[in-house]
């Protein structure tokens, strides 16, 4: 089979489609945003991959999981195991970092386990094992009188009912055992539960220090070495003392723990740090706010939402001191993580081990060094192995995830990912192309939801769905290379690739007249660097993936703004590509108050008056009109425990969201259920003599979302058309007599070379009638119409931070070493 077949697509806007994607290749899926890309991508081949996958499952497994829709495609042929690698799936789990998802932190602490070097955490020599008799001096040293006992460790941390331990231990003579830290006799019945864990130290002797003693505890330690495997506690009134036969600095009489894999583990007792449990951060709760923002912490971290404290037992570094003080190359595990993962390359290319060391380590090494290479392909080598994942943008994690994969080495499989370039900037892309292809060469296909340009010349194959969005969509356009494409009449995407159409470059910049200026700027990787930024213009921050963007942007411009709005200025306002809602409730009539008119106009019919209905009969979020079967979402939540909830259609409504009685109530002929199922062109003819709702229809048709239904969930929006529905919303307003300042993030992400037009449309005429718009963003084609640039680097994270070039895209073309000048040079006229 060299494709997959499908026939008869229907899913979402998908126009009963049928097309043969070739196998083993790099195939990108392009079209305007909306058009059906990834209802053919994703919610068509993906989701049947997955729901094959599930059904060969056992029956048990699969009453646990239920079966998912089978999605609305009369038949697919050819598809393999698939992997979905999305920008969707954040992981926000606080133990989750660069170093665990890529699985190099598991290497390492294979490596530090099997040839790193103890030293003693208290005084810093490196350890040695404790013979026998040097742990009997030891405890000779005890004071006169002290009474002590000897204690075996034969259960450490373990689930299970132990009961064959204790047979044994009562069978071999012995009397008391200290289960969980309380003595017991071991005629008596110990029943412990068998789902919980346990520690039970065998007791072996009880001594009172003096003269005389001595055979008789070497006789006593030499059995307490042989049950403790290697490892005694000697314990009276005031302490308790370890010794080991291995790894004991004997100046402090301290004794390390085995060394294995598990110590260097935060995720484990054995090797997390007590204080902060692993988290490398501790969370003061002595006031009720502060336990609250904890629980959200645990469920759902977000950084920077938190007051948290570094942990004053372990600094930041989550593991127990005996794990820190194991050292390879002088270096505990710790730190080798806190370097970028260039450093950490460099560290082990020039890591000298001695004999054995060298032959045991290697396996390791290599693996831990292949994996290093892979993050570097995908440009992110400015990146730590300590950086927690919740901290990283969608686009970083979605290629970290990219790069784990190609360390995985699997092939046969059918990966769909979306829109990989995000957050690359071109002198970073040949390096994911390569990447992707590499993925490809090993024997797997790859589906690409794509719209840059370099990475659609790649391809091997290109399918262009479109023409339009919504419902003007989901028809296959054109498929083949990218020359095809470039040929065919009816495709947008050829209609950029041939040069048919382009963004213009603007005839001319916006002259400044006033700069505000960020001095000083240092968080992150940020050198001390001092900005300007225009007011009444259109700034772009520029610079490769790790440059410092973001931290200009969104932690020193974007809250100096807040905390000190300039003179003329009414509000700064962050337009993020965040979803507008995450209930089936909120969709664009909602958020943008449309709903609110369309309801007074339907309380103003006279079949409303007639039967008494206000304007809250006509909304599905109160009681009164809407369908109580479904609470007025139109559908019903199954959860699914572990996996995504499942919403299904009510039965009652039938999806409509209101009861009978409110649905015989039309305006011009329409019920509101009709009117929630218009596009939004639609509505707009529908509603042209309502000048309050037609004004907003007409600014949600300006930025390209004419197509979207009014009452479509906005949990089903994309993040480029949330984005929009948001920028729709701040030009409807009327603008007052002070300006706005605007901050976007990547608005290209998701958008099409045609939606970019637009979108550069919509921001120009913020510009115009006195708005000041700032962008983070690597589309040429944006970075092109910039009035002011700000381009940050030279490279990622260390080697970054600094201010490269700033001022029109002219002048930044004129600097040698910027790379985002270098990349203008060529498409300035
Ligand atoms: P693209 O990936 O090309 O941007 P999509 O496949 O996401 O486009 O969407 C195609 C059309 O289907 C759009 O009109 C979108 O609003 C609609 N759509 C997407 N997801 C859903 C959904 N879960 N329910 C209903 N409509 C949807
Ligand atoms: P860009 O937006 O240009 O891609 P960023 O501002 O996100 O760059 O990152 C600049 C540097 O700061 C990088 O080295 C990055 O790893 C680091 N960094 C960014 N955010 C955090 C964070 N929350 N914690 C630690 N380091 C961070
Ligand atoms: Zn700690």
């Amino acid at each position: 089979m060299d494709s997959i077949k499908i026939r008869g697509a229907r899913v979402h806007n998908l126009k009963n489609i049928s097309i043969d994607i070739p196998r083993d290749k790099l195939v990108v899926v392009t079209g305007v945003s909306g058009s059906g890309k990834s209802s053919l991508a994703f919610d068509t081949i993906y989701a049947e991959g997955q729901r094959r996958y599930m059904e060969s499952l056992s029956s048990y497994a699969r009453q646990f999981l239920g079966l998912p829709d089978k999605p609305d495609v009369e038949l697919i042929e050819g598809l393999s195991p698939a992997i979905a690698i999305n920008q969707k799936t954040t992981n926000n789990n606080p133990r989750s970092t660069v170093g665990t998802v890529t699985e190099i932190y598991d290497y390492l602490r294979l490596l530090f386990a099997r040839v790193g070097k103890a030293h003693c955490p208290k005084c810093g020599k490196p350890v040695r094992s404790m013979s026998l008799d040097q742990i009997l001096t030891q405890i000779l040293k005890l004071d006169e009188g002290t009474r002590f006992t000897l204690l075996a460790p034969v259960v450490n941390h373990r689930k299970g009912t132990h009961k064959d331990v204790l047979d044994r231990l009562s069978a071999a003579g012995f009397v008391r055992v200290k289960v969980d830290g309380v003595i017991r006799d071991l005629g008596e019945k110990i029943s412990l539960a068998k789902t919980k864990k346990h520690s039970i130290d065998l007791v072996v002797d009880r001594l009172i220090k003096r003269d005389g003693i001595r055979s008789r505890l070497a006789d006593s330690l030499e059995t307490a070495l042989k049950f403790g495997n290697g490892i005694v506690f000697v314990e009276t009134d005031s302490e308790t003392l370890t010794f080991s036969e291995r790894n004991a600095c004997v100046d402090c009489g301290i004794s390390l723990p085995d060394i294995t894999p598990q110590l260097f583990s935060f995720n484990s007792p054995k090797g997390a740090c007590p204080t902060c449990s692993g988290l490398g951060k501790i969370f003061d709760v002595r006031e009720w706010s502060t336990m609250y923002e904890w629980m959200a912490a645990v469920h759902d971290f977000k950084t920077t939402d938190l007051p948290e404290d570094v942990c004053p037992a372990c600094h930041g570094h989550r593991l127990k001191p005996e794990a820190l003080s194991v050292r390879v190359g002088d270096m505990n595990i710790a730190e080798v993580c806190a370097m970028s993962v260039d450093a950490c390359k460099n560290f082990f290319a020039t890591l000298a081990l001695d004999g054995a060391d060298k032959k045991i380590a290697a396996q390791v090494l290599k693996e831990i060094n292949s994996r290093l290479n892979f993050l570097c392909d995908v440009g992110l080598d400015y990146l730590s192995l300590s950086r927690k994942s919740a901290t990283l943008s969608g686009g970083e994690s979605q290629r970290i995830r990219l790069a784990t994969q190609i360390g995985s080495a699997l092939t046969g499989v059918l990966y769909v990912l979306d829109e990989p370039s995000i957050g690359l900037h071109q002198h970073d892309n040949q390096k994911l192309l390569a990447t992707l292809k590499n993925l490809r060469d090993l024997g797997n296909t790859l589906i690409v939801v794509e719209h840059d340009e370099e990475t659609i010349r790649a391809a091997d194959n290109i399918v262009d769905i479109g023409r339009g969005a919504g419902k003007f969509g989901g028809s296959v356009i054109a498929q083949g290379t990218a020359d095809a494409i470039a040929r065919a009449k009816n495709s947008l995407t050829g209609d950029y690739l041939s040069g048919r159409k382009k963004i213009l470059v603007p005839s001319t910049r916006r002259p400044i007249d006033r700069m505000l200026t960020f001095a000083d700027a240092c968080k992150n990787n940020l050198k001390n660097i001092t900005v300007n930024v225009p007011l009444n213009a259109l700034t772009l921050v520029t610079g490769v993936s790790g440059s410092g963007k973001s931290t200009l942007v969104e932690e020193i411009i974007f809250p100096h703004l807040q905390e000190t709005l300039p003179d003329g200025v009414s509000k700064v306002t962050m337009i993020d590509q965040d979803p507008i809602g995450r209930t089936p409730r909120s969709n664009i009539a909602t958020y943008t108050g449309v709903a609110d008119h369309i309801r007074k106009l339907f309380a103003e019919t006279n079949g409303a008056k007639v039967r008494g209905y206000k304007a809250g009969r006509f909304s599905f979020n109160v009681k009164g009109g809407r369908c109580e079967s479904c609470g007025g979402n139109g559908v019903l939540r199954i959860p699914m425990n572990f996996l995504p909830d499942v919403f299904v259609t009510c039965d009652v409504c039938g999806g409509k969201r209101f009861n009978a009685e409110t649905l015989e109530v039309t305006y011009k002929g329409a019920n509101i259920a009709d009117v929630l199922s218009m596009p939004v062109d639609d509505a707009l003819e529908f509603f042209a003599n309502v000048p309050t709702i037609r004004r907003m229809l007409q600014v949600l048709h300006d930025v390209g979302l004419g197509y979207i239904e009014l009452g479509q969930s906005a949990n089903t929006f994309s993040g480029g058309e949330a984005q929009r529905v948001k920028l729709a919303y701040e030009l409807a307003r009327p603008l007052g007599r002070a300006a706005n300042i605007y901050i976007m993030d990547e608005p290209t992400t998701g958008l099409h070379f045609d939606d970019v037009s637009k979108l550069i449309d919509v921001i120009q005429r913020l510009v115009d009638r006195g708005d000041t718009v700032i962008i983070i963003e690597h589309n040429l084609d944006v970075i092109k119409c910039a009035d002011y640039i700000i381009d940050l680097g030279p490279e990622g994270g260390d080697r970054g931070g600094q201010l490269v070039a700033c001022g029109t895209p002219e002048d930044v073309a004129r600097v040698d070493t910027s790379y985002t000048g270098q990349a203008l040079r060529k498409i300035l006229p």
